[in-house]
């Protein structure tokens, strides 16, 4: 059981996503599951959680692991997002995460979200995978002069605190560095932060992790769940897989009711983006946006956007919360009309891309990578609010560890991560705070 319209879900199809159209094909085996199987961990989702856990399960010590993946490879949000390689896999803000964590783990959560950044870059290089990284840093743009003097208390914040070395820009300055819009005041740029192609990375690491040893079964949705003597058995339309161990790395597209013990904990949110068609070097100094960094503004509700490598623009945003493709239709309109007034020296530059997915929000607005309470060997990897590129690679490679027996929880993970989250209150209505949340952000964005 899923909270949106089932067109979203439906694992036959790929999104007519720019990485679809441009990523190669997955050239290694990952045939359907078919029979009865064993393992030693049976992993559900094949992104970059699922995929990563396995890759060091298989490698690091030597695990038969079995990943059960609906889709093709890179199906989810993983194939799908902004390629924002960035921290921030949280909803805490820092004052909130200092409260309930403390000083210190909160600088623990600060440097490993720096680190998983790192981490992913690293792990590009030594692989070898050509995830087109572009970019040097994250700018986050003012998008109303009142948010100028905000972005510099940020800095003044972060920098106190965890001597964080971003760079405030007036928006002359904005203007000379190629990040030109009368739509933004001022920059604020954190130096870890790249772009990449999303799905030539999830492409890369099944790779890597099939040549590992690991067993990658696409097109195998698993739909039952049964346990018994010490194992459990995860069936899919064809087959099943029996082992110890379960890790559950669905995020966003998790069925509500596998396990029972993880519903009610989630709340997936849509975001759509568009991608236009190249924009020569004229039109790109028409407009005096030439940076390839990625960028957000401060919106709540926020936009994202990056230029390609092929100088196409991506622009992102909230998908509202109907999955239904009138809907998404709707949205792609809203979104294209901030594009322009955005950018509106291209406004004759026409979208060549549209889609949207699902990110994954949590009750308590922190991620979780550790053990499901009340089951046995049952292993959680979800919640990255929107910004899981580095965090669910990192966090999934470190939580490897644990299933094996490796490392204690609290050694491998910082503890913002460490907490299953609770069941929201009246379940049943998450899609509809979610909708309340988004009309009293609109007006905050509108009005402050
Ligand atoms: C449009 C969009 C833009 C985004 N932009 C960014 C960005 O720029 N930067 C950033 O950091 N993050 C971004 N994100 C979020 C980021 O993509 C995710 O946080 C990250 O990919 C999560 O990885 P994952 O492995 O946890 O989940 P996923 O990649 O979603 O993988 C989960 C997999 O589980 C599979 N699955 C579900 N149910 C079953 C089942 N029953 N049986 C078998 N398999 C199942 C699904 O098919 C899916 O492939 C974006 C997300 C979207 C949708």
């Amino acid at each position: 059981m899923r909270l949106y319209h089932p067109s979203a879900f439906d694992f036959t199809t790929a999104v007519p996503s720019y990485w679809e159209a441009t990523a190669p094909a997955f050239d290694h085996e990952a045939p359907p599951l078919q029979g009865a199987h064993t393992a030693d961990v049976a992993i559900i989702g094949g992104g970059y959680a699922g995929l990563h856990a396995a890759l060091v399960l298989a490698r690091e010590h030597g695990l038969k692991v079995k990943v059960l993946e609906a889709g093709h490879v890179g199906w989810g949000a993983s194939g799908r997002n902004g390629g924002f390689c960035c921290p921030g896999a949280v909803k805490l803000s820092y004052g909130e995460l200092i409260s309930r964590f403390g000083l210190d783990e909160t600088k623990h959560f600060y440097k490993v979200q720096r680190d998983a950044v790192y981490f992913v870059g690293d792990f590009l290089a030594a692989e070898g995978i050509d995830a087109q990284r572009t970019g040097n840093g994250q700018m986050e743009v003012a998008h109303k002069p009142s948010r100028v003097e905000e972005l510099k208390a940020e800095q003044r914040f972060m920098r106190e605190t965890f001597g964080d070395d971003s760079a405030f820009y007036t928006r002359e300055e904005l203007a000379e560095r190629g990040f030109d819009s009368l739509a933004f005041h001022a920059g604020l740029l954190s130096t870890e932060t790249f772009g990449l192609h999303p799905l030539r990375y999830v492409r890369g690491l099944a790779r890597v992790a099939v040549d590992a040893g690991v067993e990658l079964h696409a097109r195998s949705e698993v739909t039952g769940w049964r346990t018994a003597g010490g194992l459990h058995t995860l069936v899919t339309r064809e087959g099943e897989v029996s082992a110890r161990h379960v890790l559950i790395a669905t995020n966003g597209y998790t069925d509500e009711t596998l396990p029972a013990a993880v519903g009610g904990r989630l709340l997936p949110a849509l975001t759509r983006i568009i991608v236009t068609r190249p924009i020569s070097d004229n039109e790109l100094k028409a407009q005096g946006w030439t940076s390839t960094d990625p960028t957000y503004d401060t919106r709540r509700l926020l936009h994202y956007f990056r230029l390609l490598p092929d100088n196409r623009m991506l622009f992102g945003g909230r998908g509202g919360t109907d999955a239904s493709s009138d809907a998404m239709n709707r949205i792609i309109g809203t979104l294209r009309q901030t594009f322009e007034e955005v950018f509106p020296a291209w406004k004759h530059v026409e979208t060549e891309y549209s889609w949207g997915g699902f990110v994954c929000l949590t009750s308590s607005r922190a991620p979780f990578a550790g053990p499901v309470p009340g089951m046995e060997n049952v292993w959680g990897a979800f919640g990255w609010h929107g910004n899981g590129v580095a965090m669910a690679s990192y966090a999934a490679n470190r939580l490897a560890g644990v299933i094996a027996g490796a490392v204690a929880h609290d050694k491998a993970l910082p503890a913002v991560l460490q907490g299953m989250p609770g069941r929201f209150i009246m379940p049943s209505q998450r899609v509809n705070y979610l909708k309340a949340a988004y009309v009293g952000y609109g007006l905050q964005d509108k009005w402050r």
